[in-house]
């Protein structure tokens, strides 16, 4: 602990919180966030019971616990944030903390949310007059909104509720031509799932009877491109120098690297997901919907046509390194399983958002600083040598190393070059 000794408490630069022990970083992390003791046992392996596993979905067995990590050095809006993740895979978190880390030394990421602004869809097929159906509904706008914002008064009490209709006309599908309504819907701080398909289920019958057609679905679209994040950087050269390599040369490689996702599709892929290996982790330990969340980033990368990298990354007029991210962040810090997974309240509490909105940002500076991580490696050494010696232990885990023994095989399969489970074996005489 000594080395935590001068740490000032509200600062997420944590040097040396690596190499705590786990119940040390606990202490430390509680100590931040001002958890109480009852919140810090639940991280040091409490969470979700059985019995409020049962009430959470069908048929339920049990549990399944994924690894709970913070990252640190975040520095956003001049805000510090350590970083709740849930995730299995090594070297997230030590990735996305060094980001921060460079990224702090520019002095930090910039952030902005929309307005929490949801899309949800009503199908309409058989309409007599596509245009004349689509004047009629124009017409009745302020009736249609108003109608949406009756079956949730609470949600227009705290400022939310109906913003808009639009409508969309699809001429030419193998079911006929179709016309498809779309009510924009301010959700606040909920993800807004359950406020939204009552909205749209409550509007179907008159939107029936105004276009004279017949109403197929009704629901959300999970491509929430009224509820998007930004998040943006510059990081002078000279802080991305590394042994052998200037740093302005590592701008210019990273830059390279971005523009490869952006004309390629097979890189763009990866890119992205690695930008998801952070909000998603950040997802799960929020009990955010990450599906929700997967699925409108990628719809969003493809939006113009072609599936691109949702990152920029470029040289900037001073020849530092300029990046931005924009995605869908459709996310709540209420509703869902925010509020009843006990881990993901406590998440909450660490993390000290106070908006869905501020959520959303915070999230989009992960993905920019877990998209950094990952190209200014692969630009420059390469992502194997960083990530095999943390990978180490997961192999050794898999050959069947007791816990007490893990680090030194994983240390030995290290020093050998020899990073395999069967190597792992002969070594633990399995
Ligand atoms: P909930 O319905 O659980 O919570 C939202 C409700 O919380 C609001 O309607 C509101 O209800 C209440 N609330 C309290 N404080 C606030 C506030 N400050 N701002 C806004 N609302 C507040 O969850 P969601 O509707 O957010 O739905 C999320 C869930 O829906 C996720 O678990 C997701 O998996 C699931 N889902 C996702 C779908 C998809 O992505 N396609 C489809 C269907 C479900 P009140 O006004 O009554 O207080």
């Amino acid at each position: 602990m000594e080395m935590m000794t001068e740490m000032d408490v509200r600062t997420s630069r944590l040097p040396g919180f690596y190499k705590l022990e786990l119940a040390e970083r606990v202490a430390v992390v509680a100590e931040w966030a001002g958890l109480s003791e009852q919140e810090a046992a639940v991280l040091a392996g409490g969470g979700l019971s059985p019995s409020q596993a049962d009430l959470m979905i069908e048929n339920a067995l049990g549990t399944y616990a994924l690894p709970l990590g913070v990252a640190a050095n975040f520095l956003v809006n001049d805000r510090d944030y350590l970083i709740p993740m849930a995730v299995e895979e090594p070297s997230v978190l030590a990735a996305v903390s060094h980001a921060a880390k460079v990224i702090r030394a520019g002095g930090g990421f910039t952030a902005q949310a929309s307005s929490p602004v949801m899309i949800g869809q009503i199908q309409v097929l058989d309409v007599p007059d596509v245009a004349a159906a689509t004047a009629t509904l124009m017409s009745h706008r302020h009736e249609l909104l108003a109608l949406a914002d009756s079956c949730n008064p609470s949600i227009t009490r705290r400022g939310g509720g109906a913003r808009d209709i639009e409508t969309r006309s699809f001429p030419d599908t193998p079911v006929g031509p179709m016309l498809v309504v779309h009510l924009l819907y301010d959700t606040r701080d909920a993800m807004g799932a359950n406020a939204v398909n009552t909205a749209v289920e409550t509007m179907a019958p008159r939107v029936s009877e105004l276009t004279g057609g017949r109403v197929n679905l009704r629901i959300l679209s999970n491509l929430t491109d009224r509820r998007t994040a930004t998040a943006r950087c510059t990081i002078p050269a000279a802080e991305l120098a590394q042994p052998g390599i200037p740093g302005a040369e590592v701008v210019r490689l990273v830059a390279e690297a971005n523009a490869f996702a952006v004309a390629d599709p097979y890189r763009a892929a990866t890119h992205n997901k690695g930008i998801m290996n952070g909000i998603d982790a950040v997802c799960i330990a929020t009990g955010n919907d990450w599906r929700a969340i997967e699925a409108g980033a990628h719809a969003y990368a493809a939006r113009d046509g072609r599936y691109r990298a949702l990152t920029d990354w470029r040289v900037d007029d001073n020849g530092d390194l300029s990046g931005e991210i924009t995605l869908p962040l459709a996310v709540g810090v209420v509703g869902g399983a925010t509020k009843v997974h006990p881990t993901a309240r406590v998440a909450l509490k660490i993390l000290g958002v106070e908006s869905a909105g501020e959520l959303a940002g915070v999230m989009a500076c992960v993905g920019l600083a877990q998209n950094l991580a990952a190209i200014k490696a692969l630009a420059t050494h390469g992502i194997q040598k960083g990530h095999m010696r943390l990978h180490a232990r997961q192999i050794a885990l898999a050959a069947g190393a007791a816990d007490g023994q893990v680090q030194s095989i994983a240390d030995q399969l290290v020093a050998e070059g020899n990073i395999r489970v069967e190597r792992a074996r002969e070594l633990l005489g399995n």
